[in-house]
């Protein structure tokens, strides 16, 4: 991205006018008829596109925009997530079954949305730079999909609890409160 200010040799806060009266100073030095032995064609368009940029201030403000991200810091190396390093996450989850549902039982298919590690990094955050997978912070927004298999004559009210390394998902137990409800239709 090429920097206009400096192209024109302005400053970042220069006013409008200042932009024009910069433009004409560097045409004047640059300009192919004007400039003589001196002249730059590539240099004069560059200019040029400075001063149509700049030059008007709705198109400069996208442009200074753009320069402002551009220009931002890098984002902090992502820190190490502690649910890596033996912090157990809790993922509840609660399943209302109909009298008939928990009479019978049945397989059930659930999804549980989750933030898991990035597979892209393993988790890292980025070797080379920052992991375009997930931005450097080591975890993606996961689908768990699983069939949750419930008995014939289901207690009216239970707590089913499953550690979720098997899903990969490290360090992370899944708790089902499982409950059964007699508004629910089957
Ligand atoms: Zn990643």
């Amino acid at each position: 991205m090429k920097d206009y200010y400096l192209i024109l040799g302005v400053s970042r806060g220069a006013t409008t006018r200042q932009i024009r009266r910069a433009f004409r100073r560097r045409v004047k030095e640059l300009h192919p008829d004007v400039g003589g032995p001196t002249a730059d064609s590539a240099a004069f368009r560059e200019v040029a596109e400075a001063y149509a940029t700049l030059g008007r201030p709705e198109r400069r403000r996208s442009y200074d925009a753009l320069l402002a991200r551009r220009e931002s810091p890098p984002p902090p190396p992502p820190r190490r997530r502690r649910t890596a390093h033996g912090a157990a996450r809790e993922i509840a989850l609660e399943v209302v079954l109909s009298p008939r549902e928990a009479r019978e039982g049945g397989v059930f298919s659930l999804v549980v949305p989750l933030r898991g590690p990035c597979d892209a990094c393993g988790g890292w955050g980025g070797f080379l730079g920052v992991c375009p997978r997930c931005g450097g912070w080591g975890e993606c927004e996961t689908r768990l999909a699983f069939d949750l298999v419930v008995p014939p004559g289901a207690p009216a009210a239970s707590r089913l609890e499953c550690p979720l390394d098997a899903w990969g998902v490290p360090g992370a137990r899944l708790t089902i409160f499982l409950r059964t409800a007699p508004g629910v239709p089957d």
